[in-house]
């Protein structure tokens, strides 16, 4: 069995965290000053592990183990949303990272290979998905060009230039090199900390569908206009929330509680 060693995966953790440390978390959006110095530092620790690791024209860094035969792609994002969690990306890089060294270190496992990966502005301040689209080829270079941060309106190619990434080859995945892709995640929700779990596998995610309801009324006087006859826009509104409730238990898997 692997040696995991707890200390090593704290503390590399707790140092991800003095990057754009916020009050108990960070503030680390894609390419600020302290996402490129996390991201530099972490290609570091990769290359100390014995990985061949990079970063690439999208910022995304890739650590390629050294050993023969197919191998397991794991890692998460670095960057973080506003004024974040510190665990949030961070953890199923360093997760990954320990894997790799782990098994590395075991002589009974050491011809097996791990793979870190660590997709760039997963969460979105430039885009969507930009970092791990481009990992699977579906990411367009004019697009690059096009996405500027939401918030500060920097473009993309701006902050890759400025932090001496752009124009660098992406990487891309090859599919014959891998068996397998794991991504821990802290948990967002509250089933494992409510039920007392340590850890749950994901057999599900939920895809988010927006849409936009207009509700048309009639106006008219509150006293003299009869109930038969009011057409309440925000009461037909209310009815239709009431309704989507009522049916979701019955059109999905969704459950109130687990169990
Ligand atoms: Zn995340």
């Amino acid at each position: 069995m692997p040696d995991i060693k707890p200390e090593r995966v704290l503390s590399d953790l707790r140092t991800l965290a003095t990057f754009g440390a916020y009050k108990t978390g960070v503030h680390r959006p894609t390419l600020s000053e302290q996402d490129i110095a996390a991201r530099e530092w972490f290609v570091g620790r990769m290359r100390e592990a014995g990985l061949d690791a990079a970063i690439d024209g999208i910022a995304n860094i890739l650590g390629r183990s050294p050993t023969a035969g197919r191998k397991a792609l794991a890692g998460s994002h670095l960057e973080s949303q506003n004024h974040a969690g510190w665990l949030d990306g961070p953890l199923g890089c360093v997760y990954a990272l320990e894997a790799a060294r782990a098994i590395a270190e075991d002589a009974a496992t050491s011809h097996l290979g791990v793979d870190v990966a660590v997709f760039c502005d997963e969460e979105g301040h430039f885009g969507s998905f930009l970092g791990s689209r481009s990992f699977i080829g579906l990411l367009e270079e004019s697009e690059i060009y096009a996405a500027c941060n939401h918030a500060t309106g920097k473009s993309m190619r701006d902050a890759l230039k400025a932090a001496g990434w752009s124009g660098r080859r992406r990487h891309a995945i090859d599919p014959a090199r891998y068996a397998a892709f794991f991504e821990a995640h802290i948990e967002q929700g509250d089933t494992l900390e409510s039920t007392g779990l340590k850890i749950g596998v994901v057999t599900a995610i939920v895809a988010i569908w927006q849409y936009k309801l207009t509700a048309e009324g009639e106006q008219n006087h509150a006293g003299t206009t009869s109930m038969a006859r009011r057409r309440d826009a925000g009461l037909e509104l209310v009815r239709l929330l009431g309704a989507i409730d009522a049916r979701f238990p019955d059109d999905g898997t969704y459950r109130a509680r687990p169990g």
